[in-house]
């Protein structure tokens, strides 16, 4: 069995992970969380891949112990800032990373339609993402919301950063075309839901993705996981949509 260190272990997904890496031949040979081993005390001879679903903050610190030690990573975890993304592309030249926002197959077969969907529309419709999720979700917009705005930006030739609109509150003016407006649900125990509505006048189109039960984010991150371990991946960021073309 090829061993793992999961990062935010007890968390959520991290729970999750633990449960279901025997299914695919892993174990969760080491445990990372707040208040129990740090990963610098995990002993790198002693695992194969680590898999990081804790807190933004993390990211970087798991990003650099992987490096150093040669370990490959998937990276689950959401909400880094633009600091936190270096650090962890600094890492990837040293080592193959997976940094995932969404590692559904469902999330991902969407990742690779929205861009086509705003291309075949063309111009004249105005492009908004909604999400909903969990109360305790801490970052927002949420890691796949973003990326479905990435992805729609990059079909119209823009940048993400410069066309994002947050929640609007106020006299905020006519909508520009030149924006992707992002709305943010939280509450209960909503596990996520993404829906990218295209929007012209006399139609409207919506596509969307419900996750029911965040096993399947924990069985990508698996799945993912053995990808990086079945041959030898040359230093790198990848994506869940590599480990899904095999
Ligand atoms: P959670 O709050 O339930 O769990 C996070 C865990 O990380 C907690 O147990 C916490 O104690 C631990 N933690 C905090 N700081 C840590 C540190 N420095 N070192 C080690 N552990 C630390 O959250 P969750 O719902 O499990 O989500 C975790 C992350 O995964 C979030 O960023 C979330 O957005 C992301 N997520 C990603 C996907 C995906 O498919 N990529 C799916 C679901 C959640």
């Amino acid at each position: 069995m090829s061993r793992l260190a999961i990062v935010g272990a007890g968390g959520r997904m991290g729970q999750r992970l633990v449960a279901l890496a025997p299914e695919v031949g892993l174990t969760a040979a080491a445990q990372v969380d707040q208040g129990g081993p740090a990963l610098s005390e995990v002993d790198p001879g002693g695992v194969d891949a680590v898999i990081d679903f804790s807190v933004h903050a993390q990211a970087p610190g798991t990003a650099a112990w992987c490096a150093e030690h040669g370990v490959p990573l998937v990276l689950g975890t959401t909400g880094l800032d633009p600091a936190q993304r270096e650090a962890v592309a600094g890492a990837a030249q040293r080592v193959a990373v997976v940094h995932a926002p969404n590692f559904s197959v469902g999330v991902n077969a969407l990742f690779a339609l929205v861009g086509q969907m705003a291309k075949l529309l063309g111009p004249g419709w105005d492009l908004e993402v909604v999400e909903a999720h969990h109360r305790h979700k801490v970052d927002a917009p949420s890691g796949t919301a973003r990326q479905l705005g990435v992805h729609l930006a990059e079909a119209r030739g823009w940048d993400y950063d410069d066309v994002v609109r947050g929640g609007r509150d106020g006299l905020v003016g006519a909508r520009p075309d030149r924006e992707i407006g992002m709305a943010v649900v939280r509450g209960g125990d909503v596990v996520g839901e993404h829906t990218v509505l295209y929007l012209s006048t006399g139609e409207q189109v919506s596509i969307g993705h419900r996750a029911t039960d965040r096993d399947i984010f924990a069985r990508g991150a698996l799945r993912a996981a053995g990808w990086l371990l079945a041959a030898p991946r040359s230093p790198g960021l990848y994506s869940m949509q590599d480990v899904l073309r095999g």
